[in-house]
């Protein structure tokens, strides 16, 4: 299997890191929206939001244990927006889960 993600989460290819656990990983965007803008992703392949269940969803809890740890860390204290794309309509480009966090300025209302 041939995954961007899961070649960052073993190291093989470099990334900025923010924030680790046992089950999650977080490392800044290479092509930041915001400034801030990190990605946490679980550290076992999940494609998408999709493939959740009851199986793995002790890593997406993981994840979310992690981002006000994270926001915090990244000095958001005015708020953030954490999102997942999911597939081809949601334009979710790599296929392991992610949960992008942006902030560090007003973003837009808009949301699609
Ligand atoms: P998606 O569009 O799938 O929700 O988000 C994928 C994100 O991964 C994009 O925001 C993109 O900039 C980011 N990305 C793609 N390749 C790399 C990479 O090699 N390193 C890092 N740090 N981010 C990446
Ligand atoms: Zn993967």
């Amino acid at each position: 299997m041939d995954c961007l993600f899961c070649e960052i989460i073993k190291g093989n290819i470099p990334s900025a890191k923010v924030y680790e656990d046992e089950r999650c990983y977080a490392f800044r965007d290479i092509n930041p929206q915001a400034p801030t803008h990190v990605l946490v992703v679980p550290k076992i392949h999940i494609a998408s939001m999709d493939e959740v269940n009851g199986e793995n969803s002790a890593y997406v809890s993981a994840i979310f244990e992690a981002i006000p740890k994270i926001a915090a860390a990244e000095g958001l204290t005015n708020g953030y927006r954490v999102i997942s794309n999911c597939g081809e309509d949601g334009c979710q480009s790599v296929k392991h889960l992610h949960f992008h966090i942006l902030g560090g300025r007003k973003l837009p209302e808009n949301m699609g």
